[in-house]
């Protein structure tokens, strides 16, 4: 059986972290939009040169192009072990167009992280992504510290920098999107018995557990409930 499972959460809940972890755990592909977006606008394809004022403004990319994009990655053949999907859907639209994807293959999971939205702001502004292949910075290592300046990258030796919509200003709106935007997917998942909120305000290696535990009862039909599950 595939695992397929989506990650919600608001920015900075840690979805990328726990879907790094997990994917690498189990062998299938994350599957980031932001990270096909950022690699669209570097690469500066068509798709990313609209993108590009879209993404550092904190707005959403439309949804036609969003699914456009995750319709062509569900096409490829790594995903038939499972995937996980790491900031899409993002609207009640994408929602509906992924169960439309979803049809033939094993029903999704549903990761819900839930972390308070002052908790997101301290994270997000002193967040440090690799500059080169973007992957996160250590635990602790902080925006505008000494040892930042320093540091460098596990994966590549890239050094660390901020991510243009990583600022006080930008990630408010981000946040101010969340609300209206995605949050509304929660309820539009909740009933479902593979739906799951996790406490994103343990540790990393305590949200790794829970994520696992709620993935394995998911997959064993249980009925995961809306319940935190730590
Ligand atoms: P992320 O790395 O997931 O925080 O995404 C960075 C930015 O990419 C977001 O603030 C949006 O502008 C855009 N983006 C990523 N995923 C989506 C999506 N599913 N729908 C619309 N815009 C998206």
């Amino acid at each position: 059986m595939a695992l397929n499972l989506i990650f919600l959460g608001p920015p900075g809940a840690g979805k990328g972290t726990q879907a790094d972890r997990f994917a690498r755990a189990h062998g299938i592909p994350k599957v980031s939009t932001g990270d096909i977006l950022r690699e669209a606008v570097e690469a500066r394809t068509e798709i990313g040169l609209r993108a590009k004022a879209i993404m550092e403004s904190g707005q959403l990319v439309s949804d036609e192009v969003m699914i456009g994009i995750v319709r062509d990655r569900l096409d490829r053949p790594d995903v038939v072990r499972g995937f996980i999907l790491d900031g899409f859907p993002r609207t009640v639209a994408q929602a509906t167009s992924l169960d439309g994807l979803m049809t033939g293959r094993t029903p999704l999971a549903v990761i819900d992280i839930q972390v308070p939205e002052d908790e997101l702001v301290r994270r997000l502004t002193h967040r440090l992504v690799c500059g080169q292949c973007r992957a996160n910075a250590p635990e602790g290592l902080s925006a505008g510290s000494q040892e930042a300046a320093s540091a460098r990258c596990g994966h590549c030796g890239g050094a660390f920098v901020q991510r243009a919509d990583d600022n006080q200003a930008v990630v408010l709106e981000r946040l101010k999107v969340y609300q209206r935007d995605t949050r509304p997917l929660v309820e539009y998942y909740r009933a479902r018995p593979t739906f799951c909120a996790i406490d994103g305000l343990q540790t990393p290696e305590a949200v790794a557990a829970a994520i696992e535990a709620a993935v394995a009862q998911a997959c064993h039909g249980a009925d995961v409930g809306s319940g935190a599950v730590r």
